[in-house]
């Protein structure tokens, strides 16, 4: 059988990706199953250069084909930052509740009709051989006046999805897994897992 390593220490991450990439005659790894491998730095510019990376990274030291994923939010009216610094957003190894408090306060005094925003998440699955694929998926949705909700993590409690007027963070994780840029990505993925 074909395996496949997903380049995630994240547990809870690599739980989500297995759900959603059920079905496939395929076994998958994660980077527990070589605890050896050197972290990849994360110094790209967009998600996907940052994703690509870390799968092309991971598929050469392995020899297995590789999935990475890198994602965050983007805000309209800062220019679509934090981008891909939305983890450190308010620091190295920022806590979310401080990122959170950075971002509401940037955008203080700002209508709720002027603070759009998304979640981005890119796959990147690259193969040993050295070809590789990138897919994305989006949740699109509007910075909240303050944070609301106790479910998820990173900047869920900000982010109102119009459809169910609820920020993310009040959604269940079965509504969340669903409709999130992350399910997006994978279910895309899946499509060119299933042709490898
Ligand atoms: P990474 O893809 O694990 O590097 O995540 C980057 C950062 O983006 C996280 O630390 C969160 O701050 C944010 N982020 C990514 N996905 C989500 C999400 O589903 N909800 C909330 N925040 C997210």
């Amino acid at each position: 059988m074909t395996e496949v390593v997903l380049a995630t220490g994240n547990l809870h991450k690599a739980k989500e990706i297995k759900a959603i990439l059920n079905g496939l005659n395929l076994r998958f790894l994660t980077l527990q199953d070589f605890p050896n491998l050197p972290e990849t730095i994360e110094d790209g510019k967009t998600f996907k250069e940052n994703a690509v990376k870390k799968a092309k990274e991971i598929a050469r030291l392995t020899g297995k084909i590789a999935l990475a994923d890198d994602s965050g939010i983007e805000v309209e009216a800062l220019n679509n930052a934090p981008g891909v610094y939305s983890a450190r957003f308010a620091g190295e190894k920022a806590a979310d509740s401080a990122n959170n408090k950075k971002l509401i306060g940037l955008l203080k005094g700002i209508p709720l009709s002027k603070r759009k925003a998304r979640f981005v998440c890119v796959i990147a699955i690259a193969e040993p051989a050295g070809r590789n694929y990138t897919v994305e998926g989006e949740l699109k949705g509007v910075i909240a006046l303050r944070p609301a909700g106790k479910k998820g993590f990173g900047y869920d409690p900000l982010l109102i999805v119009p459809r169910y007027k609820k920020t993310v963070a009040q959604l269940s994780s079965e509504v969340k897994n669903r409709i999130s840029h992350r399910a997006k990505a994978l279910r895309k993925a899946k499509g060119i897992l299933k042709q490898l």
